[in-house]
């Protein structure tokens, strides 16, 4: 396939293996992970001959990235949810900015599947509007944990619970193994470094060449471990403050990721008066640009057992009797789906649903609606 402004680069390897496909620039102010991609492409060409499977390279939103801009006209790391929805769109011909953006990744990433010859992956690299550490996201299945976790930076779980419509829940949902690497400020020199380590390491995890032939994943473990070491490996997401267009908000300046806050300090104001942090913990991603929906979001340190624990229980299979709680049962309509009796299984419910790899679907006063992250569990 011919490179183009969508293609940085498909390396095919001489031996069949596994499919890596790296996205960078999903939103059009985001350059850091293209560059590391082009970067990676360039290097990668002479090594083919050891190289088992693919690894192709794509720019996300080619025509936001025109103008640095986040989008155009919507964001398009929220239009790849529920599946169906993306049928809609105006017809190819007639589609233009991110409609028109979503039918050449949909076609592109249509070819990628055919001409797999293993299992896909898909790493989507992004950077942040405030500075602070880099950290990585995932759907949580266990495949897509293990995948993430080889980059040696705080994972957090269950932002994709608060954030509808990414293309990692998309591919995750289509069984591919997915991970989000958040390589740092928009414009810090050192992001798209990040993104390169990230890359060499997780072509290394996925298969494509022998640690020997890419040294450059060593390295980049080092370097990441290394400055990364005082924060926490594995947290949770707690909180989303929404913003909706034409209410003002502010972060106030200066907050930076994993800052530690405490409930009721004041994080930003809008036309309604200062937003506090309605609890203790971390603040991530604070909203320090025009576009976009998150203000800022909330993270807490998640320990290392719950992490055991949550393995042990799905590896043992009780997601498949949970349906056997008190007040807990089988959501006819939806395949896959619970329903708790919020009344009846209020003191486990959302906590443990999580740990079994269920995540939120809808909630209400009366029930709670959990599926499973993904059909299958990894
Ligand atoms: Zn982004």
């Amino acid at each position: 396939m011919e490179e183009s402004e969508r293609l940085v680069g498909w390396i095919k390897g001489a031996k069949p293996g596994p499919m890596f496909l790296c996205v960078g620039g999903l939103h059009g102010n985001e350059a850091a992970g293209v560059r590391a991609m082009e970067d990676v492409v360039e290097q990668l060409q002479p090594r083919t001959s050891r190289m088992r499977g693919d690894f192709v390279a794509l720019r996300g939103n080619v025509r936001a990235l025109r103008q640095g801009r986040r989008f155009l006209k919507y964001d398009l790391n929220r239009a790849w949810a529920p599946a169906g929805a993306t049928e809609s769109l105006p017809a190819p011909g007639a589609a233009t900015d991110e409609d028109a953006e979503v039918h050449e990744l949909l076609a592109i990433l249509e070819e990628v599947r055919r001409r797999a010859r293993g299992h896909l992956y898909l790493l989507d690299l992004h950077t942040t509007s405030g500075g602070g550490g880099a950290f990585t996201t995932v759907g949580d299945s266990l495949d897509n944990r293990a995948f993430a976790s080889a980059i040696p930076v705080p994972l957090v779980l269950g932002l994709e619970e608060l954030v509808e419509g990414t293309l990692v829940g998309r591919m995750s949902e289509e069984g591919w193994t997915t991970a989000v690497f958040e390589c740092g400020q928009h414009y810090e020199p050192e992001a798209s470094g990040r993104a390169e380590a990230a890359i060499w390491i997780l072509i290394r995890e996925a298969g494509l060449l022998q640690a020997a032939d890419v040294p450059e994943a060593d390295r980049g473990r080092e370097t990441l471990a290394g400055e990364y070491k005082t924060l926490p490996r594995f947290l949770e997401m707690r909180y989303r403050h929404p913003v909706i267009r034409g209410d003002e908000y502010r972060t106030r300046p200066g907050l930076l990721n994993f800052q530690a806050v405490i409930e009721g300090e004041v994080l930003g104001e809008d036309r309604a008066g200062a937003i506090k942090a309605p609890q203790t913990g971390r603040i991530l991603m604070p909203l320090y640009q025009e576009q976009g929906e998150d203000g800022f979001f909330l993270v807490r340190d998640f320990s290392r057992i719950w992490l055991t624990i949550s393995k042990a229980l799905r590896r043992l299979g009780v997601a498949r009797i949970v349906h056997w709680l008190p007040g807990v049962s089988r959501d006819p309509s939806l395949p896959g789906a619970l329903v708790a009796n919020r009344r009846v299984a209020r003191w486990f419910a959302l906590e443990l649903f999580h740990l079994l790899g269920y995540r939120r679907h809808l909630e209400d006063q009366h029930r709670l609606v959990v599926v499973q992250r993904r059909r299958r569990f990894g």
